[in-house]
């Protein structure tokens, strides 16, 4: 029989319960035990839920209170020795790890491969060592078997977590710690072993990635170590890509089932399917994890079919890759309208699905007859709607052509624009946001829930455009913006006013520890029925002779922190999302308003994982920009701002964009960042930022002016633009303005000393 089961459930709650009792524990509300008390409930609503699914083989281990490579760091007893003596207890040593203290920060945290999900990276040094404590894991282990569950552990497996982790001290090869992290594992696996369990799953989801092939035969050494003479039957998990350039390997290894993520990847199967080894385990992911659509059973089923006549009874069923991904339950949605509820599935009615196919595969599709029909029709209702599909669009997108998106060569609109601002040079500015204070988001949150008027809304926020122009004015800035008090996310702000996407009140997907986020979902052609910025803009600009910046959200970013529809590539969705922005950058321009700023953060999340895909992404990536950007006057000014990423290594990419002004963020590498542009020989202005807008701390004005000389040593004093690193919306006020106060002093410092050199 065909068994189903699941990689790993989300671990926040429906009702983010964790998120609250992790909040109360960090204010000291609640103890160390009703904290523990609180996680475990969740984890046993969450097996039972499973099980109540008809998941035959819930996942164990895959709960965290923070993170699951940091608890693959405490389990393996990596912790690295500077936390050694933070806190009194286990427990306090783990959230310092996690979230610093006044005397160590945190662990460095970075993207959980192309996902918005972040870890916290396991830091290395030639001398780590591992001692592992199995303790709390076995105690989870006896928590489900007791509740008469079969437990299927899941780790991280060791070429992931030594791959994903960095070395800190001096530079050494972490290969060289593979042979006592495998030490460790096998103690693991030992202690796994006498708690009755009978399978673990070992994820190596960087298998997806470009790895060396030292690596490679670094991991078949491995799983060829670890799973000789353990009792275990080991499933190896891949996912988030196309491993078939591995499959000769994982076929080789000793392990007893892999797993193939066949959402992302579904052409690798062949590879796979020709000879699988007899004595394996196939588990296929066939229903998707990274997202949120009903799917298509039937094709699903079609899809199974060659794996089942070549595996037989040694199939497995089971989600993509973990479903911390996708929010826990749509059946407690009450925003969405029942014809999209219809369309969508989050992570308790995706162990619907995978009960439903492995059904089907067990006893025959009459037995799934009607749920098969019903997310047939589901399906077709879906592909057929009006609220889908928008001819306009479709056709204003076949239309675009590379021609009609070119401006005037970046040399002549400079100068252009050099007329029309008669800037100073080393112009100031700031990326967007000011403070969001309290009154602000009460204001906000009760124009929404309908209590407060309209106009008296309107009010409010156009007093905020008042103060932030009157303040800007005051400091001296430049360039000046109208500071976004009417937004309460760049994303959420827009998807909001464009037709084709849905929002949700509960869809809440973990992004790190407590925090989560609520993506939109893009579900149909994409486009703006109206104006969206317009009237603050227009506003802020009727109050000063300054240039004032509009302010709006890229294509790459709206997509990258979406759902996004599966029924069309993820290039023809940019491409929407850009003319929709195109046309506010058009109305804003007729509206008067001479510098619109095109924000994209996201632009580099979006590279897949695998190189060799890159400049496809980039490609369209840049496309959309430059679609999105096409304004109609070669004197309208066009800036872009990204920030926290490397650059260096899509450089040609980011100058292809050709905004007229990059800013972006430097100033936690001292300007380092900068230097890969000066190489590139990066043409276009750029304002390099001067100051860390994550710090309450006022920098003092001569650090920000020993950085912008730093930046004259890379690029053009001419086409430096001076300001923070991102948006101040985090920040207080009496900061802000003392840390701008002296940024526009650097700014001036810097101009009379270029004068004097002159
Ligand atoms: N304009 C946005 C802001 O200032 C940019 C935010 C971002 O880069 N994430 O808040
Ligand atoms: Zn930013």
């Amino acid at each position: 029989m065909a068994i189903s089961h699941n990689l790993g459930f989300p671990r926040i709650g429906a009702q983010r319960e964790l998120k609250f009792a992790l909040e109360e524990y960090w204010r000291g509300a609640i103890d160390a035990a009703q904290l523990q008390t609180s996680a475990a409930e969740l984890r046993k609503r969450h097996w039972l839920l499973q099980r109540e699914h008809g998941i035959e083989l819930i996942p164990v281990g895959d709960f965290s209170l923070y993170d699951h490579v940091l608890d693959m760091t405490v389990l393996l007893g990596a912790t690295p020795e500077r936390f050694g003596t933070e806190g009194t207890s286990a427990l306090e040593r783990y959230f310092a790890m996690a979230r610093g203290t006044a005397t160590q920060p945190a662990l460095e945290m970075t993207k959980w491969f192309d996902t918005n999900y972040h870890y916290l990276v396991p830091e290395f040094s030639a001398t780590t060592d591992f001692a592992p404590d199995t303790q709390a894991l076995l105690a989870q282990v006896h928590e489900a078997t007791a509740l008469g569950l079969r437990a299927k552990p899941v780790l991280v497996g060791p070429i992931t977590y030594l791959w994903l982790g960095k070395a800190k001290q001096g530079d050494f090869d972490r290969l060289s710690l593979l042979p006592n992290l495998l030490n460790a594992y096998r103690k693991l696996l030992a202690d796994l072993a006498t708690s009755g369990v009978e399978w673990v799953q070992l994820d190596e989801p960087a298998l997806a990635l470009d790895l060396p092939v030292q690596w490679l035969d670094a991991l078949s050494d491995a799983y060829a170590e670890l799973a000789t003479g353990s009792p275990l039957r080991l499933l190896l998990a891949t996912y988030f890509g196309d491993v078939s350039a591995h499959a000769r390997r994982l076929k080789r290894l000793p392990v007893a089932g892999l797993h193939l993520d066949l959402c992302r990847a579904p052409t690798q199967l062949g590879a796979f399917l020709h000879d699988y080894p007899s004595d394996k385990v196939l588990s296929l992911g066939v229903i998707d994890g990274r997202n949120v659509w009903r799917s298509d059973l039937r094709a699903v089923l079609e899809q199974i079919e060659p794996a089942q006549r070549a595996v037989g009874e040694r199939l497995w069923i089971a989600p993509s890759c973990s479903l911390l991904h996708v929010p826990v339950d749509l059946a407690q949605e009450s925003t969405l309208d029942a014809e999209l509820k219809q369309w969508l599935a989050f992570a308790t009615q995706k162990l619907a699905e995978v009960n439903t196919l492995t059904a089907g595969v067990n006893e025959g599709l009459e037995h799934i007859a009607a749920t098969l029909t019903d997310a047939t029709e589901a399906r077709k209702a879906r592909a057929a709607s009006r609220r889908v599909h928008e001819p306009e669009v479709e056709r204003r997108v076949l239309a675009i052509e590379t021609a009609s998106i070119g401006r005037a060569p970046f040399a002549q609109r400079q100068l252009l624009q050099r007329s029309r601002f008669k800037l100073p040079s080393f112009p100031t500015t700031t990326i967007g946001s000011f403070p969001q204070t309290a009154q602000i988001r009460g204001a906000r949150a009760a124009y929404k829930r309908g209590e407060l008027a309209e106009s008296a809304y309107l009010a409010a926020m156009q007093a905020q455009i008042r103060d932030v122009i009157a303040r800007q004015e005051a400091l001296g800035l430049d360039v000046l913006v109208h500071g976004e008090a009417e937004r309460n996310d760049m994303v959420e702000y827009f998807g909001e006013q464009l037709a084709g996407y849905a929002f949700t009140s509960h869809g809440w997907v973990q992004s790190y520890g407590s925090r989560c986020a609520k993506p939109p979902i893009i579900y149909g052609d994409v486009h703006r029925p109206r104006p969206m910025t317009v009237e603050w803009t227009r506003y802020a600009q009727s109050l000063t002779a300054k240039p004032v910046k509009g302010m709006l959200t890229g294509p790459v970013t709206m997509l990258q922190w979406s759902f996004v529809r599966d029924d069309l590539p993820r290039e023809q969705i940019a491409l929407q999302l850009a003319l929709a922005i195109q046309d506010e950058v058009v109305d804003l321009e007729n509206a008067g308003v001479a510098m619109i700023q095109i924000d994209e953060p996201a632009f580099r999340e979006g590279l897949p994982l695998k190189r060799a895909e890159w400049q496809r992404y980039l490609t369209w990536a840049v496309k959309a920009f430059r679609v999105a950007s096409a304004c109609r006057h070669d004197d309208t000014q066009i800036h872009t701002h990204m920030c926290y990423s490397e650059f260096n290594d899509i450089l040609p990419s980011i100058a292809a964009m050709d905004a007229d002004v990059i800013t972006i963020e430097t100033s936690r590498s001292d300007m380092e960042l900068l230097s890969g542009f000066g190489e590139f020989h990066y043409p276009n202005e750029i304002g390099p930022g001067v100051y860390d807008i994550h710090s309450p701390r006022v920098p003092d004005w001569r650090d920000m002016e020993r950085l912008l000389i730093k930046a004259c040593e890379v690029i053009d004093a001419d086409r430096l633009w001076v300001n923070p690193d991102c948006g101040l919306k985090t920040r207080g006020w009496p900061e802000t303005e003392d840390a701008l106060r002296n940024m526009v002093a650097a700014a001036r410092s810097v101009r009379m000393r270029m004068k004097a050199a002159a």
